[in-house]
């Protein structure tokens, strides 16, 4: 079977060029965060490295440095901005691993006890309910 490539085509590297619409919270030269928009929890933030790659597994390393870095200043800031008790990471490698999106991305999802998440991949959110999650996550960024 053909090994599988990067498609520049696909929604986030859409999402990155400006050419689809996303509620942006963080953005610096290597990395940009915006809402999911299935979120599995309220603020479900997924943090993108600009440089392309499928996954994790094709990525260069060098790009691995300043994207957690920025998982974990967007971490912090859910946690505060929602009050969350913890914070889930999740990352996803091909069709098997549960992966939809193939651009490299990091899912950031505010935890609260007893509270699970709902499913991957799952219903639309509303745009002003992303907007306003989006606006909390930026303020408490500037924080
Ligand atoms: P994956 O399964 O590839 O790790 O996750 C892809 C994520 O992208 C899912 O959580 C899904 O809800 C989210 N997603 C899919 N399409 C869009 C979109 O058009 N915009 C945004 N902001 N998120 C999307």
């Amino acid at each position: 079977m053909a090994e599988a490539t990067y498609d520049p085509d696909n929604i986030f590297a859409k999402i990155l060029r400006g050419e689809f619409p996303s509620h942006r919270v963080y953005e610096d030269d290597a990395v940009v965060a915006f809402m999911d928009a299935m979120p599995q929890g309220p603020g479900h933030t997924l943090v993108v490295p600009k440089a392309p790659s499928r996954n994790l597994l094709d990525a260069d390393p060098a790009t691995l440095g300043p994207l957690f870095t920025v998982v974990q200043k967007v971490a912090l800031a859910i946690k505060r901005a929602f009050g969350a008790d913890g914070v889930t990471i999740l990352q996803f490698n091909e069709p098997a691993s549960g992966q939809t999106v193939y651009h490299l991305h990091v899912h950031v999802i505010p935890r609260f006890e007893g509270i699970p998440l709902k499913p991957h991949s799952g219903g639309r959110e509303k745009p002003e309910v992303l907007a306003a999650s989006a606006e909390k996550i930026r303020a408490a960024l500037d924080d």
